[in-house]
């Protein structure tokens, strides 16, 4: 059986304690590999690379910077199948999925902060004929990244990117649930020629690995995406210790859909939106609110679109919907739809597991996307997070009341908007607490554009200038000129 192994000081190494963890197919259910159960002996080895290599690497010139990361994106995308293979059998989501969405994103965001070095600016500002003052980013130090198992290589290379870009060394934590793409990364990197200890990827657990990253004094900004209770358990302990912190956490984002929106686009992106990945995305839309008038036809129509899409074997061409990433994961979501039903609402489709997809999947953890209707915007289903195939439809009167909806979360991720009355539209955008507000669109992204959330979807923006600024520390050079 394959094992993975840490990446530490430019090599490929056991964990020191010698323990693995299981690494399960959830098609399958069957364990398929092993993944180092790392802990606070294997981050020090790593933290300690990353100090050594610091020095270097960040008085490397951005042109030599730039060219290596290059070559890490082009290796990623000349072994674009067999990575996207590797996701797919690791997480369960669709092979097209990872092979159109998952790694090229992953290579983009390697090619996107490579270039974005070239262009960096710096900004001058003259004081009344008295001092000239310049502004020098400096990188920051050891960046400790973490991330989580639904779209794996693509957060994951969000982080790595732009930190190791602006001349930062990095420790990385992939979850344990998705370890496999962060390997082969790893791989990748030796084979480019990225110095020894600048990227440094510690497997294993988050209480033991993430903690361990979190708490050392050494690693001075932390860059962590993953839920909101393990976000606020990063950030106490981070917070007393100075270090700067961007956090990218849970959504539970309104669609909201106007009788005037055009209802092809809305429903057939409302059906994307709420089932992509087995509805495993952050800014999936699993509150869906709709214009009264057009409820009745949009829930009719919805449905049968949630029913047309493909459960099946990840790996086969033309399934919409493959496995839920792991039992756990799969045991919440039948538990929210088990109290979908007790907080009395109406299953409209799905609501189960669907019958055995395939032979090899007999025992892989699926589950039929879900509509409910019948349920008040204040249940603990349209409150509180599912990440799953389950979607909550809501019917709305007037304006002031979809916004009140919209913002009667505690999180605020993003929200889509479908209409063709742009001033309506105008007015939402600005109204609706989240980071992101799509309209007539979802999960569009331009990588230049700030992206994170709002209230408890954690705090810190990521994304083009941001994150450079993120990973990078501004100093002020005044300087006398009278
Ligand atoms: P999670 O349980 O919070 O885990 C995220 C990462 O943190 C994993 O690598 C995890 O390791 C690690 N971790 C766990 N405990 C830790 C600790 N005490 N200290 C440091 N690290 C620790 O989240 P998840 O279940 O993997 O991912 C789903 C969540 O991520 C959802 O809430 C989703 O909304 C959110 N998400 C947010 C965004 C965004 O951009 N806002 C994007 C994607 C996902 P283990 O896997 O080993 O536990």
């Amino acid at each position: 059986m394959q094992s993975i192994l840490h990446y530490i000081n430019g090599q490929l190494v056991e964990p020191r304690s010698g323990n693995y963890l299981d690494n399960i197919d959830p098609a399958t259910g069957a364990v398929y590999s092993r993944v180092p159960d790392g802990d606070g002996d294997d981050v020090n080895a790593a933290v300690a690379a990353a100090e050594q290599a610091f020095p270097a690497w960040s008085q490397t010139p951005a042109e030599k910077r730039s060219a290596c990361i290059l070559k890490i994106a082009d290796a990623i995308e000349a072994r674009l199948d067999e990575f996207a293979r590797a996701e797919c059998v690791d997480n369960g989501k669709p092979l097209s999925l990872t092979r159109n969405m998952d790694i090229p994103r992953a290579v983009k965001n390697f090619r996107f902060f490579a270039t974005a070095i070239l262009h960096s600016k710096s900004e001058t500002h003259m004081t009344d004929g008295q001092a000239l003052n310049y502004t020098l980013r400096q990188p920051r130090g050891i960046c400790g990244l973490i991330s989580p198992w639904n779209l794996p290589l693509y957060l994951l290379s969000w982080k790595i990117a732009p930190a190791i870009a602006a001349g930062n060394t990095a420790v990385a934590k992939p979850s344990e649930v998705t370890p496999m793409t962060a390997f082969m990364l790893s791989e990748v990197c030796r084979e480019a020629g990225l110095p020894a200890g600048v990227l440094n990827i510690v497997h294993g657990l988050g209480a033991k690995v993430g903690a361990a990253i979190t708490a050392h004094q050494k690693v001075t900004t932390i860059s962590f995406t993953g839920g909101t209770v393990t976000g606020r358990e990063v950030a106490r302990t981070a917070a007393p210790m100075f270090k700067k912190i961007s956090l990218e956490l849970g959504g539970k984002n309104p669609n909201i859909v106007f009788a005037d929106a055009d209802m092809d686009r809305a429903v057939a992106e409302s059906v994307r939106a709420a089932f992509a990945n087995q509805g495993q995305i952050c800014l999936c839309g699993s509150r869906i609110f709709v214009e009264r008038a057009a409820y009745e036809p949009f829930v009719n129509r919805f449905v049968a679109a949630t029913q047309g899409l493909k459960i099946g074997d990840p790996l086969e061409a033309g399934v919409d919907q493959g496995a839920i990433v792991s039992k756990p994961q799969f045991e919440k979501v039948s538990f929210y739809v088990n109290l979908a039903r007790e907080e009395g609402g109406t299953i409209l489709t799905g609501g189960s597991p669907p019958p055995t997809v395939n032979d090899r999947c007999k025992n892989g953890y699926f589950f039929t996307p879900t509509v409910i209707t019948g349920l008040g915007p204040n249940c603990r289903v349209n409150q509180e997070e599912i990440f799953g195939p389950v979607t909550s439809i809501i019917p709305f009167d007037a304006e002031e009341e979809v916004i009140d909806y919209a913002n009667g979360t505690a999180y605020g991720l993003s929200a889509t908007v479908w209409t063709q009355n742009l001033p309506k539209a105008h007015r939402l955008a600005e109204r609706i607490n989240s980071g992101t507000v799509w309209v007539n669109c979802w999960l569009l992204r331009d990588l230049r554009v700030p992206f994170g959330g709002m209230k408890q979807s954690g705090v810190g923006r990521e994304g083009g200038d941001e994150a450079m600024r993120f990973f990078t520390e501004s100093k002020n050079v005044c300087i006398s000129v009278s």
